[in-house]
């Protein structure tokens, strides 16, 4: 790894601008606490909280329960009404439906950026555009973006990236419209789009993907071209963890973990600059546990820090 400016003798360490819960995260963690402090419990909320393990028993334990599907909730008696939170990814439309009539009053806490890819995708398809989501089937985002066009009669097709692109066989009189999930790269996005160019007449892409995303995105990116080693905090379940895991990995030596117990002394043996990066989902309290025990481990070599967690 090459350095643009002189480095100390010691080992430095250096946390990424933007590291760590993102708007919707916070939002939702602050909807969390507040029905935990007003109404009885336990809290339902359908999906766990967020992509952290950690954060998600903490919650459990003071009485939320996290249910993965309406079947797992209590039925409810006739007249009683009890609230239930839905996490940031949101949920299809159908299942609110299905909460409401059984009497579930529901605490929306999906992210206002996550329900921007619904719009573009039900715009998309009632134009009558072929609808091309870059994303992972099976998250709830894009299951959520699924059950917004369901009905719509026009093609949707879900790729990972353009690496897929021969899934779609393409025709050349295709209308084609673009989405991506909000945590996906946005190169990868461009990329897409220019293939879908090269193939077809009309496209038409809109750019889902969110700011926080973006700017977490650009900062390991700038993080990992100056480090020797990068280490990633955030839930293995965690698509935009794995996204800054994969950007790093592009530029040098990176380790995903998802909390302080996975941090290995010989990742750090040599280093003399020393990345952390974290997923939306992670709290800055597992970015400063992270942070102190590489401090630790590096004491003897004298390590510094040079960066603070942004709020
Ligand atoms: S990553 Fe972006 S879209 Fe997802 S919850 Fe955070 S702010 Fe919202």
């Amino acid at each position: 790894m090459s350095h643009e400016t002189a480095l100390p003798d010691k080992p430095l360490i250096e946390i990424a601008s933007s590291a760590g819960w993102c708007f919707g995260v916070e939002r939702i963690v602050d909807l969390a606490e507040k029905l935990l402090a007003s109404e009885p419990l336990p809290i339902y909320c359908l999906g766990e909280l967020i992509h952290n393990p950690q954060e998600v028993k903490r919650f459990e334990a003071r009485g939320m329960v996290f249910v993965k599907s309406v079947n797992e909730l209590p039925a409810l008696k006739s007249g009683e009404t009890r609230k239930i939170l839905i996490r940031a990814h949101g949920v299809v439309p159908q299942v609110k439906q299905i909460l409401e009539k059984r009497g579930w009053e529901i605490i929306d806490g999906t992210c206002p950026l996550v329900t921007i890819p619904h719009q573009f995708a039900k715009k998309i398809a009632e134009d009558g555009y072929r609808l091309v989501i870059m994303g992972h089937e099976e998250h709830p985002e894009i299951q959520g973006i699924l059950g917004e066009v369901q009905g719509l009669k026009v093609r949707v097709d879900v790729i990972p990236g353009p690496e897929a692109i021969e899934q779609l066989k393409l025709k050349a009189s295709d209308r084609v419209g673009l989405i991506s999930q909000t945590t996906h790269p946005y190169e990868k996005f461009a990329q897409l789009i220019g293939e879908v160019l090269k193939r077809c007449l009309e496209v038409r892409a809109y750019n889902t993907i969110c700011q926080a995303t973006f700017d977490r995105q650009d900062a390991i990116r700038e993080l990992a071209q100056k480090s020797d080693v990068v280490i990633v905090i955030g839930g293995f379940k965690s698509s935009n963890t794995a996204r800054l895991a994969e950007i790093a990995e592009a530029y040098t030596e990176s380790h995903h973990i998802e909390d302080v117990s996975e941090l290995k002394g010989e990742w750090l043996q040599g280093k003399k600059w020393i990345g952390i990066s974290a997923g939306a989902s992670t709290p800055h309290r597992c970015i400063e546990e992270v942070k102190e025990r590489i401090a630790q481990l590096t004491a003897g070599t004298g390590a510094q820090v040079s960066a603070h967690v942004s709020g």
